[in-house]
């Protein structure tokens, strides 16, 4: 029986938990298993994070074109290949209980001696009536995933960087007719696809407005837009709705061991390094300017050499081991 007992112990005991297996979480494992560390990472979802729906990467240094979708799979085989254990589970509580932490799980409970939190970020929601039970049904957060199902409808867009952009002009190869909604009177996206927006005949943009409703009951019909300088409302008929207006954090399962900043960024500086020791934090999820792919990577690699430091000095002088 004790032998069970050990062998249950040293099954869910772990140098460093990841939590989130996009491309901060998956570069810090990479780190982390060159480092001879036992390493698992948790993922509530699909491997790869927000990078898989994006069609082509060009700005990655060294690799000249890729689908986000192949970077994602290479990232992934790497860190599976090099040791890193995988495990498709929700992490819903970080326990900090000093030297040995827990990571709680919709299943299970793990032990480790150092954490990376890397949950990224995700889609931002309009919030509006029904928008979540229409998801499928002409909602969508994805163009490339779901821009085919609209070939020769019409369609908006809601949003005005660059994310919206792109996807108003994906779409607008497949479909009758784009209307991109914004908020404002000016772009936040870039000027060579706003100039290509413009010279696009079936995009049209709704300037200053608001998407404030969802029209049709089992899917979308059509939608709702209020202009915010002079109040006025008006019905535009669309089969899809495509929003893009930004992502946000996660993290508020955690905010009991970490500090959060007013939008629910863990903070944590260039170290990535949190107010807890021996929990880090890497990528998307945390308090920076500058979220591109690299950044992330970046933050993947700081993350776990900080964390092989913190297991390899402070822990070992403790004599914890
Ligand atoms: P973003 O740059 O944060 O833009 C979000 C857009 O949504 C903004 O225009 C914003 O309006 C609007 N918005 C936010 N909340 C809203 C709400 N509640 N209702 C209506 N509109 C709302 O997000 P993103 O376009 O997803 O881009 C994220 C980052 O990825 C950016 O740094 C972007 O440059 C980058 N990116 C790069 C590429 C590329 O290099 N090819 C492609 C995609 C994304 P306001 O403008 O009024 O704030």
């Amino acid at each position: 029986d004790n032998d069970l007992v050990r062998k249950d112990f040293i099954m869910l005991m772990y140098d460093i938990v990841i939590i989130g297996a996009g491309t901060a979480g998956m570069s810090a494992a990479i780190y982390g298993v060159r480092s001879g560390k036992k390493v698992l990472l948790l993922e509530e979802k699909n491997y790869g994070g927000q990078i898989v729906n994006t069609p082509e990467v060009e700005n990655y240094p060294g690799i000249i074109k890729t689908s986000g979708f192949e970077f994602a799979t290479n990232l992934f085989n790497q860190a599976k290949s090099l040791g890193a254990e995988i495990k498709y589970e929700k992490a819903v509580e970080i326990k900090n209980n000093g030297v040995l932490k827990e990571v709680v799980t919709n299943k299970e409970t793990y032990e480790t001696k150092a954490i990376i939190i890397a949950t990224g970020a995700k889609n931002r929601s309009l919030k509006l009536d029904k928008e979540k039970e229409l998801i499928g049904s002409g909602v969508s957060y994805c163009a490339t995933c779901d821009g085919m199902f609209f070939r020769g409808r019409d369609v908006a867009v809601v949003g005005g960087g660059n994310t919206a952009l792109e996807d108003a002009m994906f779409l607008s190869n497949y479909c009758n007719k784009v209307y991109i909604i914004h908020r404002r009177d000016k772009l936040r996206g870039e000027e060579k696809i706003a100039k290509a927006i413009s010279e696009k005949d079936n995009i049209e943009m709704v300037w200053n407005s608001n998407v404030v409703k969802l029209i049709g009951d089992d899917k979308v019909e059509g939608i709702t837009v209020k202009n915010s300088v002079d109040g006025s409302e008006k019905d535009i008929q669309v089969s899809g709705l495509f929003i893009a207006v930004g992502q946000e954090p996660d993290n508020y399962d955690f905010e009991e061991v970490v500090e959060l900043d007013d939008k629910g960024y863990v903070i944590a500086g260039e170290d990535c390094k949190t107010e807890s020791k021996g929990i880090f934090t890497a990528g998307d999820c945390r308090t920076k300017n500058v979220r591109q792919l690299t950044t992330a990577a970046s933050d993947g690699a700081v993350a776990a050499i900080g964390a092989c430091e913190y297991i390899d000095s402070e822990l070992d002088t403790k004599n914890t081991k």
